[in-house]
């Protein structure tokens, strides 16, 4: 499997002063698959994402990742806009969008480290038909949006960098079940028509259900991973995580 790696986390360090929120962290991340990192609050999914955008900074380790075949670079000599440059976006937690922009102008954002180019408006129409509820949306202020709209509207902006690889953390934060399936199963499309997926998740149940490879972080480390569906069959993680 290691050949088909397009990102590869080796012995990831990261600190906030004296607390070691990801204390020794190994994953790899294969082409055309949702990878899950999985954990209760405070297990360092986010730190480890954020360390892999380089928004902060790691101690130690290094993120390899393939930005062409046969052409890998350790993001963490990079910087974060050179990250996405390459062709690697995150989603941030809280859906950053921007709620006095309107979807249009949130959407256009997506494209900041973009030239100009005519492949622009067909990505455009990509995440309007992924997102059929932006589209009516589209001179709509953010802020006017619901949550889980907000939360499409975040996705969609990430595509229009048209990413590699696409970071998300907890994209199913605060939303209501029925919104948090709209958001797994447009997940589940995008990556059936190819792209590479990193999902941080508390609602693991969800995330094993629709991810390959599956990791499960417990204070700052790893301590179990395997394929999604098998781990959503482990004593372990039913005892952990899916209670009842
Ligand atoms: P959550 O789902 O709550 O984001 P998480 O698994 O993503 O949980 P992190 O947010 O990465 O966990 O936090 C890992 C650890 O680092 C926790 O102990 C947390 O309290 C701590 N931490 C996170 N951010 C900071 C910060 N800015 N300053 C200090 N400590 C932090």
């Amino acid at each position: 499997s290691e050949d088909r790696a397009i990102l590869k986390v080796s012995h990831l360090r990261v600190s906030y002063g004296h607390i070691q929120a990801v204390k020794d962290v190994s994953f790899q991340v294969n082409t055309g698959e949702i990878t899950a990192l999985v954990g209760a609050n405070g297990a360092g999914k986010s730190t480890t994402l954020l360390a892999i955008s380089k928004i902060i900074a790691a101690q130690a380790g290094s993120v390899e990742f393939q930005r062409q075949p046969q052409d890998w670079v350790n993001l963490l000599a990079k910087t974060s806009s050179e990250i996405v440059r390459m062709g690697v976006s995150q989603v941030a937690e809280g859906r950053a969008i921007l709620l006095t922009m309107s979807v249009e102008e949130n959407l256009q954002l997506g494209t900041y480290t973009r030239e100009k180019n005519p492949q622009i408006a067909q990505d455009l129409k990509f995440v309007l038909d992924l997102f059929p509820i932006l589209k009516s949306r589209y001179k709509e202020l953010a802020g006017n949006l619901s949550g889980g709209e907000q939360q499409m509207l975040a996705i969609g902006r990430a595509l229009m960098a048209k990413p590699k690889l696409l970071l998300l953390d907890e994209p199913s934060m605060g939303l209501a079940p029925l919104k948090v399936k709209e958001i797994f199963s447009v997940l589940k499309e995008l990556n059936a028509l190819g792209q590479s997926i990193v999902l941080v998740e508390q609602n693991v149940q969800q995330a094993l259900r629709i991810s390959h490879q599956a990791y499960v972080l417990e204070n700052g480390e790893l301590t179990l991973s395997g394929v999604g569906k098998e781990l959503l069959e482990d004593p372990r993680i039913i005892k952990a995580y899916l209670g009842t």
